[in-house]
């Protein structure tokens, strides 16, 4: 069993955390904000700034961007013994997950980008999915532990290939959502209802997670957000993030996205006018110009 300090113990990280534990790891946590301390000491976990990074065999990040993550890692890299395998499993720009990975080969460090995809319930659960970007040897030390917390883990390629795989994947997700909220609301116009679209697209050509998972109206999917006031699930707020990171990474790379393009300023508007905590699905109230 492995020593592993864990940093940003939030909505995704405490769960994580918490399974690494319950695995039989020995893990200390680290947060900045008090409610996230007092929340993982009450769940049973340590939490000391020095010993998660001191002496550990594993450090795994989970915070809400790259500076933040670029910042830890200066403390990391110089309080870490050479050799520490660094995780890092926040979703953060590609450049920025390939500078992590430069400065901790610096310092001598292993290193992976290691974002996830699942959610709240997959990282309680200890189902989520597992995208991995570095060498296949940091690959082959990660995944056991990383089995811990996920039930997929994929080794996506070198140094930033999880985050690339995660934008793009969230591309996907971003703009089908507005895609099966736009069918929706033509179909109330045509005076088709609900669920005849959705019998039909769920088994047609249309078919996708956003239609059969995240149905963005209420009846057909009884789980999805749309049948609980649109509470989150998937917030708006982070869709709008991770669009932006896929815009980010098309302008640096050259790749025409106008679908991401306008998908993102979709979303940005629903962000700016008040609704960032709404699940994202709530998208279609925007369409349909009546956003509650
Ligand atoms: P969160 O805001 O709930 O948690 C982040 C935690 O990091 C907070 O507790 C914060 O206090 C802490 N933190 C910030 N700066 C710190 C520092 N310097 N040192 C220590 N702790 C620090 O966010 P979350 O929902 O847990 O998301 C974390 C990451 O996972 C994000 O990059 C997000 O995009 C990604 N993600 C989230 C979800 C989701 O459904 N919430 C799904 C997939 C991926």
């Amino acid at each position: 069993m492995a020593k592993i300090g864990f940093i940003g113990l939030g909505n995704m990280g405490l769960p994580m955390a918490l399974n690494l534990m319950k695995a039989g790891h020995e893990v200390t946590g680290h947060d900045i904000f008090p409610a996230a301390i007092e929340a993982a000491t009450n769940a049973g976990l340590r939490v000391d700034a020095q010993a998660a990074v001191q002496d550990v065999d594993i450090i795994i990040t989970m915070l809400p961007n790259g500076k933040l993550v670029l910042d830890a890692y200066k403390v990391i890299l110089a309080k870490a013994n050479p050799g520490t395998l660094l995780i890092d499993c926040s979703t953060i720009d590609v450049a920025d997950a390939r500078t992590a990975h430069d400065q901790a080969a610096t310092a001598g460090m292993l290193s992976a980008d290691a974002p996830v995809s699942g959610g709240v319930g997959g990282a309680a659960a200890g189902t989520l999915t597992f995208m991995v970007g570095g060498t296949d040897a940091v690959f082959a030390q990660a995944q056991p532990v990383l089995a811990t917390m996920g039930k997929k883990i994929v080794h996506c390629g070198s140094a930033g290939a999880g985050q690339a795989a995660k934008i793009c994947n969230n591309m996907i997700l971003g703009i089908s959502m507005i895609a099966v909220g736009e069918a929706f609301v033509l179909a109330e116009k045509l005076g088709l209802s609900h669920q005849a679209l959705y019998d039909v697209a769920s088994t047609s050509s249309g078919q996708c997670w956003s239609l059969t998972t995240y149905c963005p109206v209420p009846g057909p999917v009884p789980t999805s957000p749309a049948n609980n006031d649109y509470k989150p699930g998937f917030a708006a707020a982070l869709m709008l993030k991770d669009l932006m990171l896929s815009q980010a990474a098309a302008s640096n790379a050259g790749a025409s996205t106008a679908l991401g393009e306008h998908a993102t300023e979709i979303f940005r508007k629903f962000v700016d006018t008040g609704h960032g905590g709404t699940d994202f699905s709530g998208i279609i109230n925007e369409i349909r110009g009546k956003t509650a």
